[in-house]
């Protein structure tokens, strides 16, 4: 660990640079990259993220002796260059707080503002600026944010609005004003008394007075936002260790509150949503940081042309636009030019798209932040590949700046353009983030959560949504607000996840104690169903169907990219035609797993399936196999159709009998009458098929070497269906797999059962089809073996589930009773039937193909298991040498990216 614990930056020098991110947090080394390549940003310093987890192992108090030196050193370095000093009360230094870790986590930590004010300082503040309303304004504001963030200032019901903006609406309602930036003075300074007083009364705590204890509590309460809950549930959802900590930056304050010429404002340097190469943010005038994202002010659009985008999309016509939302670029327009310039100085920097913050005092332009920006994955897609074509990075590169389960989001249905055509637009917001999305109505975060749980699908509608909504923005398919722009936390929050959001639809109104929101006297209750189109900001009453998602232009141009780099092939668990269309065309070659099991489900099928299991005779058996084999050769004959050309695993019958079989009275008294048998007869055969422990039971290959009539009859059927392709001219590759083998017995007689059926039938039919016959390696025992078992399997896919689970010893179906405690204790880490484990289970992977192909040398590996489609798991197959993986239709798309990167990788 560095000794150093604080980084000072100003004036065009920086202790920092931009690849020390992780241990200046991403905001603390770019503030510092930005001092050396000559952007304006006010001076400053970082504590580092090491000292965040110092804070956690050593308490606040050790923390705060061990910085004490040299961030009092740190606050000098800010005062020479500030010519000012913190806690003068002629000449006051204000500085701000801010976090920021690693990766960045929009909105997810703390921030304080105007820090340093005190009542003495205040009226310092007032004489050196000649401005006392925006001296009281930064204090009103410093109370607020630090009531909040410090000393825990929350609503008491969730109903409620937040204490402070309950007194603002007192205060604004005695002159019966509405904006917060007409309150006067003498407005200005009763806030200030009532925040504090309220406060007391709360929390039983003093407001503190001394700048220097208010530094402190700012930099503690930043380290301990690290902790809070919604910090947590990010990380968890973002796979952020906690372990990386937060850094915390000290900055010189400056102010977009001082008047008509100053203005503060976020801004991308191309588009979050869509990808599009167009510069765009938002802007307001008079105002603090926090006003843009809080959506309390209209913010207003940047550049000309967003700014008449936006007034379209919000039914305002030019006139007022240009009125009462002018853009920067028509009122500010030489520091809109400087502005531009920088963004685009950034984007080359960093060759990414940038997010940044920015502030203007008094005509004069400072940058506070820049960050890649967050975005949803059709822009992620979008934007490596236009980056590409610009020739800004390279083809590797851009497959490494995708992420792969970000293009789960690219996968999702979209509006059917008919019925959207038919639906009855209710009204319209700004389309925050793409996507189609359809539910029923909530107004609480906690009942989105609670009403997904229950199965429904619901659309979060809120004034504005802030940080505590996270996990019900999550459990929602899409989200919709009345306030707040495109920078609003819902829209910011909501493009990370890759959630639609339509957002600031402005003509909702919105009352959580009824639970409804009227929009021009229609009236939408809790519970109701509603259509949001996160593309084109539009709301529909009603269900909108849906269709699915294509893979066409810059998304087919990536994944044309990661075939040309990848080396491990896709393939994928597959048991319909459907799934196995699906699945093609998101680029699978050929099906890794068919499991069987899943065709015997319907009417039909499951009475003869049943009347075959609760048979007493061989005979009995095979006369309801009989009625199977020409259901299972037309299933078979879909799917090798629909994989024409490409390899078709199909794995024999796997699971346990008992699975099939009628545990219903009304079920076993229709088989009774089916097999002429009496129910009590029946009754007896469903009990003796019970099994104490069914995933260690008469499953797998023992059910085929139990039973050889199944492991004939679905030989059958697979050869069979080949060959009436082959007939029609079509090209089947069938690949016959046994299931469960620990024991190279188990596979040599049901190899010989197979070897011989298929003779039979190719006899019988006058012709052959090339076939393979191979196995899962899914008990350890067989990865130990392995070389054994290669001599006679011509394949093998590791069928990671059940691996995971034998190696463990953890029940596939009954982990959730430990899991979650396991995870919470961090005795585990991921969940490991998510999440292949490398380390173990990973080894007997690893360890049986080099055993096998020890033996048979072009033995093909693949792996079936869940694992086949989770990004770190594809890589790890592709470091042992796999030859393919093989995952569920919608994941395809990602574990072809995964692969690429892995390739590139290496
Ligand atoms: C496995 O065990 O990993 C596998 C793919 O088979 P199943 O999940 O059907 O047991
Ligand atoms: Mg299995």
């Amino acid at each position: 660990m560095s000794e150093k614990r604080v980084y000072t930056f100003g004036n065009g020098k920086a202790e920092g640079r931009a690849d020390m991110r992780n241990l200046l947090g991403g905001k603390g080394a770019n503030l510092a990259e930005m001092n050396l390549i000559g952007i304006p940003v006010p001076p400053g310093f970082t504590i580092t993220t090491d000292v965040c987890n110092e804070y956690f192992e050593k308490g606040k108090e050790k923390v705060v002796a061990l910085l004490k030196n040299e961030v009092e050193q740190a606050v000098k370095h800010v005062e020479g260059l500030m010519k000012s000093k913190f806690g003068d009360v002629e000449n006051p230094l204000l500085v701000s707080v801010r976090s920021g870790a690693r990766a960045s986590m929009p909105g997810m930590m703390d921030t304080i503002l105007n820090l340093g004010l005190n009542d003495k300082v205040v009226e310092g503040l007032a004489r050196k600026t000649g401005n006392e309303r925006f001296a009281y304004d930064s204090y009103r504001r410093f109370v607020q944010m630090y009531g909040d963030v410090v000393l825990g200032m929350k609503p008491v019901n969730k109903e409620d609005i937040d204490p402070f903006e309950a007194i603002i609406i007192d205060v604004k309602g005695m002159r019966g004003i509405s904006l917060d930036n007409e309150m006067n003075v003498d407005e200005l300074k009763l806030l200030v008394k009532r925040f504090k007083e309220a406060i007391k009364q709360q929390t039983g705590k003093d407001f503190p007075t001394d700048p220097m204890e208010q530094l402190w509590g700012a930099i503690c309460a930043v380290f301990d936002s690290w902790m809070n809950e919604r910090a947590i549930l990010y990380r968890k959802m973002e796979g952020i260790p906690a372990e990386w900590g937060t850094a915390v930056s000290v900055m010189a304050m400056v102010f977009g509150n001082m008047g008509n010429t100053s203005a503060t404002g976020v801004c991308f340097s191309r588009d979050a949503a869509t990808g599009e190469n167009i510069f765009n943010g938002e802007y307001l005038v008079n105002a603090q940081g926090e006003d843009v994202v809080a959506g309390i002010r209209t913010p207003q659009q940047i550049t000309k042309e967003g700014s008449i985008r936006w007034a379209h999309l919000q039914g305002i016509d030019e006139e007022i636009r240009v009125t009462k939302y002018p853009s920067m670029e028509e009122t500010m327009p030489e520091i809109f030019a400087q502005l531009d310039n920088i963004q685009a100085k950034l984007e080359r920097h960093y060759h990414d798209m940038q997010d940044m913050e920015f502030t203007v005092q008094e005509g004069h332009l400072w940058f506070l932040q820049t960050r890649n920006g967050k975005r949803t994955g059709t822009a992620m897609v979008k934007i490596a590949m236009d980056l590409l074509h610009e020739g800004e990075i390279d083809e590797k590169t851009a497959l490494e700046r995708c992420e792969p389960n970000k293009l789960d989001e690219l996968l999702h249905p979209v509006f059917d353009k008919e019925a959207l055509a038919k639906a009855k637009t209710l009204t319209r917001g700004l389309p925050a983030s793409p996507g189609a999305a359809c539910g029923q109505v909530v107004f609480f975060a906690d009942d989105a959560e609670r009403w997904h749980e229950e199965g429904k699908q619901v659309v979060m509608v809120r004034i504005e949504t802030s940080p505590e909504d996270l996990a019900g923005m999550s459990a929602a398919e899409g989200i919709l607000t009345a306030r707040g722009g495109m920078t609003s936390h819902a829209a910011v929050v909501a493009r990370g996840m890759g959630k639609c959001c339509v957002s600031g639809a402005g003509a909702l109104n919105i009352n959580y104690k009824a639970r409804t929101a009227e929009i021009d006297g229609n009236v939408i209750h809790e519970g109701d169903y509603l259509s949001i189109n996160g593309s084109t900001g539009e709301v529909y009453l009603g269900e909108v169907t849906t269709k699915p998602a294509e893979v066409t232009g810059d998304f087919a141009q990536l994944m044309d990219l990661c075939h040309k780099y990848s080396r491990l092939k896709v393939r994928t668990n597959a048991d319909t035609p459907h799934d196995a269309e699906v699945a093609r065309n998101f680029g699978a070659e050929g099906i890794g797993l068919c499991r069987t099991e899943h065709m015997f489900f319907e009417n039909e099928k499951i009475k003869a399936m049943r009347e075959m299991i609760l048979a007493d005779s061989k005979e009995g058996r095979e006369r309801a196999l009989e009625k199977l084999l020409p259901y299972q050769r037309q299933d078979f004959y879909g799917i090798l159709k629909a994989m024409d050309g490409y390899p078709v695993n199909v794995r024999l019958l796997d699971p346990p009998l008992h699975e099939f079989v009628p545990h219903d009275l009304e079920g076993q008294r229709v088989m009774a009458d089916e097999m002429g048998v009496s129910i009590e007869e029946i009754q007896r055969r469903v009990n003796s098929l019970s099994e104490h422990n069914p995933m260690l039971g008469h499953r797998g290959c023992r059910l085929g070497n139990t039973y050889p009539e199944i492991t004939a009859m679905q030989t059958r059927a697979i050869l069979g269906a080949a060959i009436d392709l082959k007939k029609e001219g079509y090209n089947p590759k069938p690949e016959i797999m046994v299931p469960l083998i620990g024991i190279v017995n188990e596979f040599d007689a049901q190899e010989q059962v197979i070897r011989a059926t298929a003779k039979e039938l190719f006899e019988k039919e006058g012709t052959e089809i090339p076939f393979k016959v191979g196995t899962m390696i899914e008990i350890p025992r067989a990865a130990l073996t392995a070389e054994n078992i290669a001599k006679k399997a011509e394949y093998f896919s590791f069928g990671t589930n059940d691996l995971t689970q034998m190696t463990f010893g953890y029940s596939r179906d009954d982990i959730s009773s430990f899991l979650p405690v396991y995870l919470e204790k961090k005795i585990l880490k991921v969940d490991p039937f998510q999440v292949l484990d490398q380390t173990g289970v990973g080894q007997l992977v690893e360890m049986a193909v080099k055993k096998g192909r020890s033996t048979r040398p072009d033995l093909k590996c693949g792996i079936c298991g869940e694992h086949g489609g989770e990004p770190s798991s594809v890589k790890f197959c592709h470091r042992v040498g796999l030859d393919y993986v093989s995952c569920s239709p919608f994941r395809v798309p990602i574990a072809r990216l995964a692969a690429a990167q892995a390739a590139v990788e290496e």
